[in-house]
């Protein structure tokens, strides 16, 4: 199956996407099977694409430069299992030092990379949404977790090219 992960700073939206996506509510933190220390992954479908579902987590370092290893270590491991990586960022917050600096790293990547800018919910996000062509990772594309607004959109960019259900079975 396919793997699309959900990666990104601490506190944008991710375990709120992920929960939208795979539609019930896991937490992170929860000891139940297919829940690591620090990443959490359900079967999903969208469309007639199936597909395995990672939302990485446990970056809740205070130290800058811990923080930014480990962020970078969580995105080495995305970039190396990953079909498609969805990069969250916090629209209402702007675009941010450390989002630049995981850009960076991503657009050395082969690996399909989707831009989502969350919390597109509020008027400050809509404002900003242009802002995140800099990261230069193609169009940002809005969403709100929270209420699902654009979350299709993202999900049809993340699954194009990927190998729909039918033809597996075919
Ligand atoms: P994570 O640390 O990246 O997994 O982020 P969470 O999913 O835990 O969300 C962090 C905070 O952002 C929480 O307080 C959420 O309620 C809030 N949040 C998440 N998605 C949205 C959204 O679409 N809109 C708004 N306004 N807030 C959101």
């Amino acid at each position: 199956m396919p793997i699309i992960s959900i990666i990104g700073r601490p506190n944008v939206g991710k375990s709120t996407l992920f929960n939208k996506i795979v539609g019930r509510k896991v937490s992170i933190t929860e000891d139940t099977p297919g829940v690591t220390r620090d990443r959490i992954y359900q079967p999903a479908t969208w469309l007639n694409y199936k597909f395995l579902l990672v939302d990485t987590g446990g970056l809740d370092l205070k130290d800058e430069d811990i923080f930014m290893s480990s962020i970078k270590a969580q995105i080495d491991i995305a970039l190396e299992t990953s079909d498609v990586v969805i990069f969250v960022v916090d629209g209402a917050e702007g675009v941010n030092p450390t989002d630049r600096e995981i850009s960076n790293f991503l657009r050395k990547t082969k690996t399909k990379v989707v831009l989502a800018v969350n919390k597109y919910d509020s008027k400050i996000t809509k404002d900003n949404i242009y802002d995140f062509y800099e990261l230069g990772l193609g169009e940002p594309i809005g969403i709100s977790a929270e209420q699902g607004t654009g979350v299709g959109d993202l999900l049809d960019e993340a699954v194009d090219g990927l190998t729909p259900v039918d033809e597996l079975e075919e």
